[in-house]
């Protein structure tokens, strides 16, 4: 492939085209030619996206041979995974994780886990544009996987999330029917990170030093609480 070409201007009228082509350190038509093909099975791609920012140039380009295998073979063995759970109501815990942390990501995959199996069962991609904002991305990933499962035929029992702004209202208003569970770890990081801020000013200094105290009581009382009990959480 050659990367750069002498920008000769007596040629670029003669050949015209070329010369209105955007300009980067080499020219756009050759980076397309250089992402025409598929390095795993040769075939033509699609550049699907250009991102460009200054001097930096970031192109996506996507076989469409390779995506059908991977997409059949998704599916194959998500319908495995969602015929092999046994139980008549499934616990599902959750995760979402973002191409880039705070509140800039463009990307976020959205996972169900079958708590007792530790089987993967539904996972979806949201991208921000089809959402209202990055923190948005988290309740769609979750909408979309619902559908996944119900889609399936799987029967939900419980759910366990963090406590995401948006998630709690979203399963009170529109999965009431559902048991709503909050993970005892985001519970205990976001408990802890409080405390570090209180901790911080000379005159609460002493709470630091029982912080490690304080989280673990958390949990030795959620584990050993009976279930069906509350917990309040201030
Ligand atoms: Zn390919």
């Amino acid at each position: 492939m050659m990367l750069y070409q002498p920008f000769n201007l007596h040629l670029a009228h003669q050949q015209g085209s070329w010369y209105n082509e955007p300009r980067y350190l080499v020219d756009h038509k050759q980076l397309l030619e250089a992402l025409k093909y598929c390095r795993k099975c040769a075939c033509y791609t699609n550049v699907e996206s250009t991102y460009r920012d200054g001097g930096y140039i970031k192109m996506t380009a996507v076989c469409d041979s390779c995506r059908h295998v991977i997409r059949n073979l998704y599916s194959h063995n998500m319908t495995a995974v969602q015929q092999a759970l046994d139980a008549e109501h499934i616990d599902f815990s959750r995760d979402g994780r973002f191409d880039t942390p705070g509140h800039s990501a463009l990307y976020s995959t959205y996972t169900l886990m079958d708590v007792k199996s530790s089987l993967i069962v539904a996972s979806q991609l949201v991208k921000v544009t089809e959402t209202t904002s990055s923190q948005a991305m988290e309740k769609e990933g979750l909408i979309r996987c619902r559908r996944e499962v119900e889609d399936a035929g799987v029967c939900i029992g419980s759910l366990t999330t963090d406590q995401h702004i948006m998630i709690a209202p979203y399963m009170r208003k529109e999965w009431t029917e559902l048991t709503h569970y909050f993970d005892l770890w985001h519970i205990a990081k976001n408990l802890k990170k409080k405390l570090c801020e209180f901790a911080s000013v000379a005159a609460n200094r002493v709470v630091g030093h029982w912080s490690e105290t304080i989280i673990r009581h958390l949990y030795h009382v959620v584990v050993n609480t009976e279930p069906g009990s509350q917990l309040r959480i201030e």
